[in-house]
């Protein structure tokens, strides 16, 4: 068996048996990997709480035929605050499903793996409400699904833009308004989002425009997401066909 090292996001775990759990990892070089860590709910395991969901570690495993193997597992960043901060584990949470959902085993994205843990570690550190839409807006970027601020999809009006449909590709004016209601304020912060303006996002979003860009930017990756299964389903069949 061959013996291999790298750098992991703990993104879930699952009971296995009577003390192991299989680990879910985005790993910088081997993309998403399962793997089976051996003793981990006895009180005296080795990796300690250092396997639980948003921890970042330094990992060695073996490959196994189905299931690699965890042989050591060291933290690499501990985000203490993530763990006792309910806001902000439950918007790592969201990160942690994001990455589940688009991530594959065996396609490494060194990208997506530092945008997660450059995200991980701001929520721990300052647990801005804004770091999850800034990751959002990466995701979509990398993934290649950028909406049309600027103007209006249908028309091309600059002026007088209220609604967001994604499936339409962006902003819609009030005369062929769809999707759903967006304010200046939320469509000034998702610009600043695309075109890369993170850290002025993070410094300057104040209330009520923070929740509805909060709110916003779930829907946006549910919808990319629902979308993006639906098309691999839809390749599937046409490939099974
Ligand atoms: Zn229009």
């Amino acid at each position: 068996m061959a013996l291999y090292r790298d750098d992991g996001v703990v993104l879930r775990t699952y009971r296995l048996g009577e003390a192991d759990r299989i680990v879910v990892f985005y790993t910088r070089s081997h993309g998403k990997v399962r793997a089976v860590a051996k003793g981990v709910r006895r009180t005296k395991s080795k990796f300690g709480a250092r396997l639980e969901p948003a921890s970042i570690v330094h990992l060695q495993l073996y490959e196994g035929r189905n299931l690699d193997i965890v042989t050591q597992a060291e933290s690499v960043g501990p985000l203490p605050q993530l763990r006792t901060d309910l806001d902000r584990f439950g918007r790592a949470s969201v990160l942690l499903e994001v990455i589940d959902q688009i991530g594959t085993e065996g396609e490494p994205d060194p990208m997506l793996f530092k945008l997660l843990t450059g995200a991980l570690t701001e929520l721990d550190r300052a647990g801005n409400p804004m770091v999850v839409p800034a990751f959002v807006a990466r995701v979509l970027v990398l993934e290649g699904v950028q909406p049309l601020l600027e103007a209006c999809v249908h028309c091309g009006t600059e002026v007088d833009l209220v609604a967001i449909d994604l499936s339409e590709g962006g902003v819609l004016c009030r005369e062929h308004r769809r999707g759903e209601p967006i304010s200046n304020g939320a469509r000034a912060v998702f610009e600043h989002l695309f075109e890369g303006r993170v850290r002025q996002v993070l410094e300057a979003t104040s209330e009520p425009v923070a929740s509805e860009v909060e709110q916003m930017a779930s829907r946006m990756i549910e919808q990319h997401i629902e979308r993006r299964l639906k098309s691999s389903t839809v390749l599937h069949q046409h490939l099974a066909t």
